[in-house]
C-alpha cells in the first residue's frame, strides 16, 4: 500500500494552512500527525478524503492521484479512505445500527433509508463489526445514549463498514476522558493490525502518538518539522 503525498498545499485567502506537505508511506502504517491547534492537521487529513480541495499539490494513492478523482471515482476514494471526527458526527436520535449503516446510504435509495429497510446481510455485518468493538449491546440504543467512547466506537464502525483501506482519525480522542480514549485508540490499533488498514490519525498528545504510532509527522504552521519514528521524537516536535 503505497501513499505519496508531493508537495501538497492549501491556501485560505492570506492564510496557508498546508505548506508544501510532503511525504511517502509504502506500507499500511499508523501514522499520527501532530502539531498545535491551528497547525494544518485537520485541513490535511480533509484533502487526502477530497472534504477541501488542495491548492498545489498531487496525492498518489497506489500511483493514482486522488485530487484529480471526479464523481463516482471520487466518491468510491472517499469510501477506501473513510474519516471519523472528534465529534463522532453522529445522527444524535437515530439508533445506533443506523446510525452505522448510514455510512451504506450512496448504495441504498432514500425510501430504503426512510423506513429502515436496510438489507438484513448488511444488519448482521454492523452487529458483527459493532461486537468487535464492544458494543454490540448497544446497538438498539439512540447514540445520545451512549458515552463519547462508545459514541466514537460506533463512528469507527460505520467507517468499517465501507471496507474502507485507510482510516483519516481528525483528533478522535480529543473529546474523551483518558479512559475512553484509551479504548478508542487500542480499537483503532487493533483495526490496523489485524486488517492491515491504514491509519492516519491527528493527534495533539506526544504520548499518544508514541504509545500507538509507528511513525509520526509533526507539523507546525502548516509545514512538516518532524518525520520518524516515535523513538526518534523528543521533545518539541
Ligand atoms: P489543526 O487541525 O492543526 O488545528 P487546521 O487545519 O484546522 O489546523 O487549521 C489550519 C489553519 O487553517 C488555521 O489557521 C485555520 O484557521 C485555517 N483554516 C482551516 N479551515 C479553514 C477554512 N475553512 N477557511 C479559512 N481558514 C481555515
Ligand atoms: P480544529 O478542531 O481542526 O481546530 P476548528 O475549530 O479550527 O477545527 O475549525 C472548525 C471548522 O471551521 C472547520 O470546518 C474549519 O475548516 C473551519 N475553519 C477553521 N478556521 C477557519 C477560518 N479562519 N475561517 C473559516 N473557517 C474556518
Amino acid at each position: 500500500m503505497s501513499l505519496e503525498v508531493e508537495k501538497v498545499t492549501k491556501v485560505f485567502g492570506q492564510n496557508t494552512a498546508v505548506d508544501n506537505v510532503s511525504f511517502a508511506v509504502d506500507r499500511p502504517g499508523f501514522i499520527g500527525i501532530i502539531g498545535r491547534s491551528g497547525a494544518g492537521k485537520s485541513t490535511f487529513l480533509r484533502m487526502i478524503n477530497r472534504l477541501t480541495d488542495a491548492s498545489m499539490g498531487a496525492i498518489r494513492f497506489e500511483g493514482r492521484n486522488v485530487l484529480e478523482l471526479r464523481g463516482s471515482a471520487k466518491r468510491a476514494w472517499q469510501s477506501d479512505c473513510a474519516m471519523i471526527f472528534q465529534q463522532f458526527n453522529l445522527v444524535p436520535r437515530l439508533d445506533v445500527v443506523s446510525n452505522v449503516l448510514h455510512g451504506t446510504l450512496n448504495r441504498h435509495s432514500a425510501l430504503t433509508t426512510f423506513f429502515n429497510l436496510y438489507p438484513s446481510a448488511d444488519i448482521h455485518r454492523a452487529i458483527d463489526i459493532l461486537d468487535r468493538l464492544g458494543i454490540a449491546e448497544q446497538a438498539p440504543k439512540r447514540a445520545e445514549a451512549l458515552s463519547g467512547g462508545q459514541q466514537q466506537r460506533v463512528a469507527i464502525a460505520r467507517a468499517l463498514m465501507q471496507d474502507p483501506r485507510i482510516i483519516l482519525a481528525d483528533e478522535p480522542i480529543a473529546s474523551l476522558d483518558p479512559m475512553n480514549a484509551q479504548v478508542v485508540m487500542d480499537a483503532l490499533r487493533r483495526i490496523h493490525e489485524e486488517d492491515g488498514r491504514m491509519v492516519i490519525a491527528n493527534l495533539h498528545t506526544l504520548d499518544t502518538a508514541r504509545r500507538y504510532c509507528d511513525r509520526v509527522i509533526g507539523m507546525r504552521d502548516g509545514r512538516v518539522v518532524f518525520d520518524g519514528t516515535p523513538d526518534q521524537l523528543t521533545t518539541g516536535a
